[in-house]
């Protein structure tokens, strides 16, 4: 059993209402319960209107709570229907998800997410900043140059890369039940950290997890890749059951 930190974080999507609370409640008490069983860290993203709710609610806190996006404004302004990173903040996220392949699909770009970045860095949120290349790009063979660029054109040198950790999600990945064979998926983390180093001139190796159909089946094929440092959970955290069998299987 490794004792390196893992991450198990769970992105609801567009899931969840007030009674929701039972779910985060098993997973704060799971967290609790299996403290001794390895160093790791777990967190919820929930819908932006339950923020507040569970943080409130949840009294002990075993587990952290988080986002899933923002608007980049960063004070109060004449955008309707969106939230800025500070309200989230007020609201209890300490987390928040950026990049991600939904959201790139309606058409948020990699200056978007830039704004989106040093707004939520502003409010000193944790960044989950998802990368990854589409099926297209994949069998175009352009997977590396993709990540180069997402990270280039989103990320500046002076980001505190201590706030910020890679989601590699390839989106042909996202809600398919197909998975990335084990040793490209090595190549590809160990590429990220590598070409983040280099190009922001940094020693400090940014942390780096694995997103795409992940299950408490297939989990175990991942604890082979030490590099990753964690998981972001789509679909499979909407459960508690199947989110704690996920960290259970990855330590069996
Ligand atoms: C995600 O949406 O970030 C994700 C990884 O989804 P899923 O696990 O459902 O593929």
């Amino acid at each position: 059993m490794t004792n390196k930190l893992k991450y198990f974080i769970g992105n609801w999507k567009m899931f969840g209402d007030f009674g929701s609370f039972k779910i985060i409640n098993k997973v704060n008490k799971f967290s609790h319960e299996s403290k001794n069983l390895s160093k790791k860290k777990i967190i919820l993203c929930v819908p932006s209107t339950l923020i507040h709710f569970f943080n409130k609610k949840l009294k002990s806190k075993f587990i952290s709570l988080g986002v899933q996006n923002c608007h980049y404004h960063q004070g109060y302004g004449p955008f309707t229907g969106s939230i800025n990173a500070s309200m989230l903040k007020k609201a209890g996220a300490k987390y928040i998800i950026l990049g991600h392949s939904e959201n790139r699909a309606e058409g948020e770009t990699n200056n978007l997410i830039k704004k989106k970045i040093i707004s939520a860095l502003k409010q000193k949120l944790n960044i989950i900043y998802c990368i990854g290349e589409t099926l297209k790009e994949k069998n175009k063979g352009k997977t590396f140059s993709i990540l180069r660029e997402q990270m280039k054109s989103s990320l500046e040198k002076k980001f505190n890369i201590n706030k910020i950790i890679f989601a590699y999600e390839p989106v042909w990945s996202i809600g398919t039940n197909k998975i990335p064979k084990m040793d490209k998926l090595k190549k590809t983390i160990k590429f990220i950290k590598r070409d983040f180093k280099k190009n922001f001139k940094t020693k400090k190796t940014p942390k780096v997890l694995y997103g795409g159909s992940v299950n408490d089946k297939n989990i175990r094929l991942f604890s082979s890749i030490s590099q990753i440092d964690g998981f972001l959970i789509g679909g499979a955290s909407q459960s508690s059951k199947k989110f704690i069998d996920i960290i259970i299987n990855y330590y069996k």
